[in-house]
């Protein structure tokens, strides 16, 4: 285990995708890291949020040697069409893997966290669940500190060389940045989704509908759950909103009847948003996943910006660690920040094609009618064996 003369060498803050994920490429490079979580373990293993992961995630994953944590842990035919709805009629997805190689998957992000969480203790990870009032200090100087109050209400504090800012959106990483040095970059798109979690599996694993009544999804949760997307002005609240008017609606909008009911067991009103901050780092200090920024969840690949960032964090770390060289981490801010605004660019033309294309209201029926051209190039023809229109 390398260690410096501090406590460790990077202290985590947040067991996320991000942290977790940080955190076991970190131990399997032999460098010492202490990941401080808020939440029980319980809650954190139990959190339902994402529900698939692209190839390249997957493929991060296998190349950092954690495979056992994705391979065999998801469900239903990655090959599987994915269709989608236009005001009834069925057309698929482009499928864009290619032949051979790793498949999107789905997975919750939930079973991801467990797995992840799993392995690193079981490799000898430092994990502390219940980490209550975490403060950074001197990020901008030589020897950063980590304080925190431990489960039994002791205070403890850290010394490090780097801190990992994992702690989502709604974290305390990013205050530590001097407001005058830290930008925010914001997309609003308009609209909102009611994000509904139902005890009902999905079947197919995954159905999205553009409808002249605004967008509909249903996508699995694993093999007991479904989340069910609706389109809704910003304004709704989740009291307009009881149980049977959640299933008419979606039956509306996939002009078909809906069989695979159960309890709703959560929902709540999305704002639909893009948000990046800038830069994502600040002396030793570094932002990463939703910390960083927030990608609208029509594109799914919030999970893969969180990965994608770990990834480069903990190269750079090596780097620094073994090489005693700091350009990779120098250059993770910019790094990190060209492959968020690449990601952004994608999810705003799927986000604002799959919208405008059903409910013209938002738009008009101008942006209606080019986006529902749009929308062409990201589905199989019709015709090509694909589609069963
Ligand atoms: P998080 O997962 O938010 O993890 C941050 C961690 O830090 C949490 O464990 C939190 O408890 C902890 N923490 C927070 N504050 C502190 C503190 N002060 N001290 C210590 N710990 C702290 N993405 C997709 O790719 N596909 C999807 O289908 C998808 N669906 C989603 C559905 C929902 C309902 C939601 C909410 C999100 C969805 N996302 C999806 C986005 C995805 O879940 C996030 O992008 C991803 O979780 C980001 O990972 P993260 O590790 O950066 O942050």
């Amino acid at each position: 285990m390398t260690n410096t003369d501090k406590d460790t060498t990077v202290v985590i803050v947040g067991a996320g995708v991000a942290g977790l994920a940080v955190g076991n490429f970190l131990l399997r490079s032999g460098i010492s890291c202490v990941v401080l979580e808020r939440h029980t373990r319980e809650h954190v293993e139990e959190r339902q949020r994402a529900g698939g992961l692209d190839p390249d995630a997957v493929l991060r994953l296998h190349e950092w040697g954690l495979a056992e944590v994705v391979d065999g842990h998801g469900h239903g035919d990655p090959d599987a069409p994915l269709p989608l709805l236009i005001d009834g009629e069925q057309r698929q997805l482009r499928m864009e893997d290619e032949p051979g190689s790793l498949k999107r998957m789905f997975l919750p992000q939930q079973v991801l966290i467990r797995n992840l969480t799993e392995v690193f203790l079981r490799d000898g990870g430092d994990l502390r669940f219940e980490a209550a009032d975490v403060s950074l200090h001197d990020v901008d100087g030589p020897r950063p500190l980590v304080r925190y109050r431990d489960a039994n209400g002791a205070t403890r504090s850290i010394s490090c060389d780097f801190i990992a800012g994992c702690d989502g959106f709604h974290g305390v990483s990013r205050t530590a940045v001097p407001a005058d040095l830290l930008t925010s970059s914001t997309h609003e798109f308009g609209y909102a989704w009611l994000s509904v979690l139902a005890q009902a599996p999905a079947d197919p694993l995954s159905v999205l509908a553009v409808h002249s009544r605004g967008f509909a999804a249903r996508i699995t949760r694993g093999p007991q759950a479904s989340r069910i997307y609706l389109q809704c002005p910003l304004a709704d609240t989740v009291d307009q909103w009881p149980d049977e008017r959640i299933w008419s609606e979606l039956e509306t909008r996939f002009g078909a009847p809906v069989t695979d009911r159960g309890p709703i067991v959560t929902k709540q009103v999305v704002p639909l948003r893009g948000v990046v901050f800038s830069p994502m780092s600040h002396g030793r200090l570094y932002l990463l996943g939703d910390a960083a920024h927030l990608i609208s969840p029509m594109s799914a690949r919030g999970v893969c910006l969180a990965l994608h960032d770990a990834d480069v964090f903990a190269r750079a770390v090596v780097r620094r660690v073994v090489e005693c060289d700091s350009s990779l981490l120098d250059s993770y801010s910019a790094t990190c920040l060209e492959y968020t605004w690449q990601q952004q660019a994608s999810a705003v033309w799927m986000t604002e094609t799959i919208h405008e294309a059903g409910d013209a209201s938002y738009e008009g029926e101008f942006r209606r009618q080019i986006a529902r051209r749009n929308l062409e190039a990201i589905l199989e023809p019709v015709g090509s064996g694909h589609s069963s229109a």
